[in-house]
């Protein structure tokens, strides 16, 4: 087990600034997921700390030991690649155990690290057989086997999960965070799907254009973005979004106006960094959305149905709030995404009154930053 640091790193490709002075602290033993919508760094990140991609400033240290400058061979890592990579000729057995090979370890030391990855991963029956005659699923868990016989300190995965089918990801997901408890090794894994991320991770790394966003567990993350990116990239389905201006700004307070909704007033807020008629954004995710609330002090707004998704346990809704403004939808500026854990017989077509508690939702400030204060975060 090692720990591993990024300080102050920088990496350009040519005039584009791939990463920019990235600093974590990779605890031993974590499972620390990176993700991030495609291109903003993850794979270059994790290719640094890998030793594949020089860094142009700043510092890799693993367990302590600087090894910006080391070769890949020499820093205790290995690293499993979306692509299994594996070597059509050659059988499972021998797959598995060829780093070792090339390492010129003892064949006996070879044979047992492969056994025990074998048992580690469920392919004792299937040594002698060659990569084309296994399922994706068995290809990729030789390829982790590959990375398991070396006995690395840090493992390091790109994607791994991306080639195979939904089922086959669910049950990899289950398996790997099996492998982590199991091994206790340190693992670094990159995705662009947040669900690889709020299920795999002790901590999730939200990258954006080549910086790091937010540092935490993925029930942190979740409760407490800090700020309008990261709240949009967590959660499925998505934040609702809603334009709106301050009205008002006092200590810790301020008032709020969006078309279609009535005035709102939020405490505990950041009133740094803005100012009244400035234009804030408040966030509120589907599930807190309540349909025909009895609460009548809840702020509530009209809408139509355009849309029902009957999920089995839960429900999601489609509707046109029209004249609110939300401004995370792809498709016209009133839609709203409603999430109801239960079967639903509300049908397209509906108009609902939707109500939130002011708790659960979220202000945004002019710079995207998260103004609201704090909220509780579900216990598990
Ligand atoms: P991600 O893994 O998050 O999808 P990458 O780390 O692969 O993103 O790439 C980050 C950015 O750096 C992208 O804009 C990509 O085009 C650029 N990039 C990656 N590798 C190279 C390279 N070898 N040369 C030039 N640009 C690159």
């Amino acid at each position: 087990m090692s720990s591993v640091e990024l300080r102050k790193v920088d990496k350009h490709y040519g005039s584009y600034h791939a990463l920019k002075t990235v600093d974590l602290k990779i605890e031993k033993g974590e499972f620390v997921v990176m993700v991030g919508p495609s291109g903003c760094g993850k794979s270059t990140l994790l290719k640094t700390i890998a030793g594949l991609e020089a860094i142009n400033s700043g510092q890799i240290v693993i367990n302590g030991r600087d090894v910006t400058r080391e070769e890949p061979g020499d820093r205790g890592i290995a690293m499993v690649f979306q692509s299994y990579a594996l070597y059509p000729h050659m059988t499972v057995a021998e797959n598995m155990g060829f780093g070792l090979r090339m390492a010129k370890r003892p064949r006996t030391e070879i044979e047992a690290a492969v056994k025990r990855a074998a048992r580690i991963l469920r392919l004792e029956e299937q040594l002698d057989k060659r990569p084309k005659q296994l399922s994706g699923g068995q290809r990729q868990r030789v390829a982790i086997g590959r990375a398991i016989t070396r006995s690395p300190e840090v493992f390091l995965f790109d994607e791994p999960l991306s080639n195979l089918d939904a089922a086959l990801r669910t049950q990899m997901r289950v398996e790997l965070s099996g492998l982590h408890a199991q091994l206790g090794s340190t693992m670094i894994y990159v995705t662009h799907d947040q669900v690889e991320a709020m299920t795999m991770a002790d901590r999730i790394v939200i990258l954006n254009k080549g910086r790091i966003e937010q540092v935490g567990s993925p029930l942190e993350l979740y409760a407490n973005p800090a700020n309008i990116f990261v709240a949009g990239f967590l959660g499925a389905p998505r934040m609702n979004f809603i334009e709106a201006k301050a009205v008002s700004v006092e200590e810790s307070a301020v008032s709020v106006a969006a078309a279609g909704l009535p005035a709102l007033s939020f405490g505990g807020i950041d009133v740094g960094g803005f100012s009244a008629g400035d234009t804030l954004t408040i966030g509120i995710r589907p599930e807190a959305l309540h349909v025909e609330p009895s609460n009548r002090a809840m702020p509530v707004f009209s809408s139509r149905v355009r849309l029902v998704e009957q999920l089995g346990r839960e429900t999601v809704l489609y509707v046109d709030a029209s004249p609110l403004q939300a401004t995370n939808s792809d498709s016209g500026t009133g839609n709203f995404t409603l999430q109801l854990n239960k079967v639903s017989a509300i049908g397209v077509g509906a108009t609902l009154q939707v109500g939130f508690e002011i708790g659960d939702a979220y202000l945004f400030g002019p710079d995207g930053r998260t103004l609201t204060p704090r909220k509780p975060v579900a216990s598990t």
